[in-house]
């Protein structure tokens, strides 16, 4: 289990840190290369490389093109089989782990069998574990931890879920049993904050030191990293974006306050609007498609639910100065009404200045997303102790 204080402390900070970020952003560089980007001195670099190639986290690739002094260059490249990680994504219905290699990628995915309990659960993890390494031929000795995401409250510093409502949890130290059980270090954190890792590690923010994700599910999530680290507030609890009161007079929502966020924009709330107003949908693909086709309650829905989302999204942006905003979209809206009702939220209620340059990108989201971004979780802390 990782110690409070690493989780505070600025990551990747050393001269071995700043060639690990600089690699992870490039798919290669060459030493001289490393030393512009990082700012470290080549003689420092020499070392720090040296060491990595001696342990096998760094690769040499003999490049054709010449270096400035017509001398061919060797590149740099972190090898991705030097280390492999685990992540589960616990809340979602199918249950999925995944193997990682070091650059994020997914070698195999095997979903966990029904489980009661927590101890229960550790069980069939290691039996889906066992599983994944034998098909993606991974020695378990390379595996060097687990990443497990849950949507609920969360202590990642004690490795504890707070109180997880899909899961019936209360103070379930589950990165301890899961460590106990597989025999390597776990780690856990919430659905938002694990894709905001992977965002950062592999994904779409690895340029970036300011950065929102922003995660659109049964309820929305949030997660932002501030300074180039994942902002988590004074207990943990920062980035519930969901519970932004939006209208005071509104729905009751499940924390017991009226008119949250997630009762107009989540996944669940708007399902319940919909079918309460008489639309049959069984997802927001669909209902974005009544809209297409002119249902007028369809497309009121959407646009009162991306409206919501972008006001929240607005004051975020002119809190924390985001550079760019990440939606994930899991919940299916893809590209229609909700999206468009958004995005003229935020950019009607954000200062000019702010306009041009903050990007608003939206993705859908890649089928194995949340156990890959658990298991970046793992990644990034391997990393760090390097
Ligand atoms: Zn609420």
């Amino acid at each position: 289990m990782p110690a409070k204080d690493k989780l505070l402390k600025p990551p990747f900070r050393s001269a071995r840190g700043a060639v690990i970020t600089a690699l992870l952003r490039n798919e290669q560089l060459s030493r001289s290369e490393l030393s512009e980007t990082t700012g470290v001195s080549p003689a420092a670099i020499t070392e720090v490389t040296q060491t990595f190639l001696q342990r096998g986290l760094l690769v040499e690739l003999p490049s054709q093109a010449a270096g400035r002094r017509g001398r061919p260059t060797v590149q740099l490249r972190l090898q991705a089989s030097h280390a492999y990680f685990a992540g589960i994504s616990v809340g979602e219905s199918d249950m999925p782990l995944v193997i990682t290699d070091l650059r994020g990628k997914v070698l195999e995915r095997h979903n966990l069998a029904a489980y009661g309990t927590p101890a229960e659960l550790a069980k069939t993890t290691v039996k889906a574990f066992k599983e994944v390494l034998r098909t993606a031929r991974i020695p378990r000795s390379k595996v060097q931890g687990v990443g497990i995401a849950v949507s609920g409250i969360v202590n990642a510093a004690e490795g504890l879920c707070r109180y997880s409502a899909a899961l019936n949890w209360k103070n379930v130290p589950i990165a301890q049993v899961m460590a106990r059980a597989l025999h390597i270090p776990a780690w856990i954190d919430n659905d938002a904050n694990a894709v905001a890792v992977g965002e950062k590690f592999f994904g779409r923010a690895r340029d970036l030191e300011h950065f929102s994700s922003i995660v659109l599910e049964r309820t929305i999530g949030s997660a932002h990293y501030i300074n180039g680290m994942l902002y988590r507030g004074h207990d943990g609890s920062a980035g519930e974006i969901g519970h932004i009161t939006i209208d005071p007079k509104g729905v009751l929502c499940r924390c017991g306050r009226n008119g949250c966020l997630d009762t107009i924009a989540g996944g669940h709330a708007l399902r319940d609007a919909a079918k309460a107003a008489g639309l049959t949908i069984a997802n927001m693909r669909e209902l974005e498609e009544l809209a297409l086709h002119g249902n007028p309650t369809a497309t009121r829905l959407l646009r009162v639910a991306g409206n919501a989302l972008g006001v929240a999204v607005a004051s975020l942006v002119q809190l924390n100065n985001p550079q760019r905003v990440l939606f994930t979209d899991m919940e299916g809206f893809g590209n229609g009404v909700f999206r468009t009702a958004t995005r003229q939220a935020i950019e009607n209620n954000i200062l000019a200045r702010f306009l041009g340059s903050t990007q608003i990108i939206f993705n859908n989201a890649e089928p194995a997303l949340l156990p890959r971004s658990a298991a970046s979780i793992a990644a990034f802390e391997y990393l760090d102790s390097i």
